[in-house]
């Protein structure tokens, strides 16, 4: 949006003594002060309420369901159009990022070491937050680059790189230390940073283990998952015809990023009705307007050389109204695809839990944890999605700021006052 048209918009702004937009947003942003900062010609307050509130306000406004979120609960949106609060928290917190200089603490005046496993916004989040609170921080990142599906899933479209890169520099002008390439669990251990003095140990690995189909096909080479596909679509070669099993956000983002790459006919397969399309609607017709189809009910039973074979589906809806669909036997027709990306949400993988003993997972593979996001052994904690399940950004920081003020307590108590009295009973 162009600034003028923010400015105007920023206007509209009732400036509402309770604003329902902080209510409706997750991490309670304060909007309506930012906005009226903005109008009084002091965006860079402006810009420091937001950060302080939210280090990724700026990735937040770019991909938040804002229409659940702040502009859906804005009053001028009951009789017309909300005040675009996305483009305007975008306006103020990119000018922020540049003008952004954080205190960096020297290194011999800096609290205790604690470890941050992934780099992605439960990461970045508890990193701004205990940076600054002078801890001796260090993310260790499996990825070459920091960011998480902010980098390897968000598409460039829908998120620009850049904005991560300029959170990175943020984090390491604070001192942050940055290890890219070290996947935890693989070559180092949780025991060997204990080891070597670190004091909490915080998990915000994500959910990265496409979720397969087990059916027949799923491992041949015109094959592909759509986290796989979205971390580095370049090196794909879909061919021009692409299905894509899954209609949720992922599967809109494959779509879209499949048409920008090449291919000339996509299209999104539903096992159930419209109800089964989990991607919000703004998504859903960003792809039907870059060229997508969508077919409804159909159930892949099987993928070929030639494409997908797909039988009608018979829909369930138990007593909860959760809706599964069976294929009907007879009715297996194929739909010829060049290639074929599977889209039907991921898991945890186990490459910590599996190498390290105490931390208690759920059947689900989930991380278990408390309210405080402290896991079953002591000094690790974790949030994110590994602990709630692929969600969104602003979710992952919500439950970081939590976690970050229990890990601020558990060290300072434990390991800084040598407080006895503090007992890390969880159970989860
Ligand atoms: C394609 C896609 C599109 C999405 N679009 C949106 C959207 O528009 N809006 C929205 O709000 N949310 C969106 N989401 C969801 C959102 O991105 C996630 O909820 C969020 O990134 C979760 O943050 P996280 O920090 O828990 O995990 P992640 O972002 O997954 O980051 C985890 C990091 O940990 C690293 N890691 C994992 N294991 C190890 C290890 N053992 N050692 C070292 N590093 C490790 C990973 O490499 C990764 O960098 C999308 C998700 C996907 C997949």
């Amino acid at each position: 949006m162009l600034s003028k048209h923010v400015i105007d918009d920023a206007k509209r702004c009732l400036q509402c003594p309770k604003p329902k937009c902080s209510e409706g947003c997750p991490v309670n942003t304060p909007i309506r002060d930012a906005i009226k900062l903005l109008l009084e010609s002091k965006i860079a307050e402006a810009g420091k309420l937001l950060f302080d509130n939210n280090p990724l306000s700026l990735v937040c406004c770019h991909v938040c369901p804002q229409e659940n979120q702040c502009e859906g609960h804005c009053v001028m949106g009951r009789k017309g159009m909300p005040v675009q609060i996305s483009a305007i928290e975008q306006y103020i917190s990119d000018y922020y990022l540049n003008i952004y200089k954080p205190q960096a603490i020297p290194p011999s005046e800096r609290k205790a070491k604690i470890a941050i496993i992934g780099s992605g916004p439960a990461g970045f989040t508890i990193a701004f937050i205990l940076s600054r609170r002078g801890y001796d921080i260090t993310i260790y990142e499996g990825n070459d680059k920091t960011g998480g599906v902010m980098r390897y899933g968000i598409p460039e479209f829908r998120l620009p790189k850049h904005i991560i890169d300029r959170l990175t520099s943020a984090l390491v002008d604070s001192g942050v230390k940055i290890r890219p390439n070290t996947t935890i669990g693989a070559n180092l251990s949780l025991d060997e940073l204990f080891r070597d003095g670190f004091r909490a140990v915080f998990m915000g690995t994500g959910v990265w283990r496409p979720r397969k189909l087990n059916i027949r096909g799923e491992s041949l080479g015109h094959v592909h998952y759509a986290i796989e596909y979205l971390r580095n679509p370049d090196v794909y070669n879909l061919g021009s015809r692409l299905a894509i099993i899954g209609a949720g956000n992922v599967a809109m983002d494959v779509a879209r990023t499949a048409f920008r790459h090449g291919c000339e006919e996509v299209t999104i397969i539903c096992n159930l009705d419209e109800s089964g399309i989990t991607a919000r609607q703004v998504e859903l017709e960003y792809a039907k307007i870059d060229g997508a189809s969508i077919m409804l009910k159909k159930t892949a039973v099987e993928i070929t050389d030639e494409g997908v074979i797909l039988a009608d589906s018979e829909i369930d809806t138990d007593e909860n109204g959760y809706k599964t669909a069976r294929p009907i036997p007879g009715t297996e027709t194929l739909f010829p695809a060049d290639s074929v990306i599977i889209a039907v949400s991921q898991g945890p993988r186990s490459v910590i839990v599996s190498s390290t003993k105490g931390i208690k997972i759920k059947d689900t593979g989930l991380v278990a944890v408390d309210e405080l996001g402290r896991t079953t052994r002591e000094g690790v904690f974790a949030s994110g999605d590994v602990v709630t399940g692929a969600k969104t950004v602003v979710e992952a920081v919500k439950i970081s700021k939590r976690v970050a003020d229990a890990i601020d307590e558990y060290v300072t108590r434990r390991h800084m006052l040598g407080d006895e009295s503090y007992v890390w009973d969880v159970m989860a």
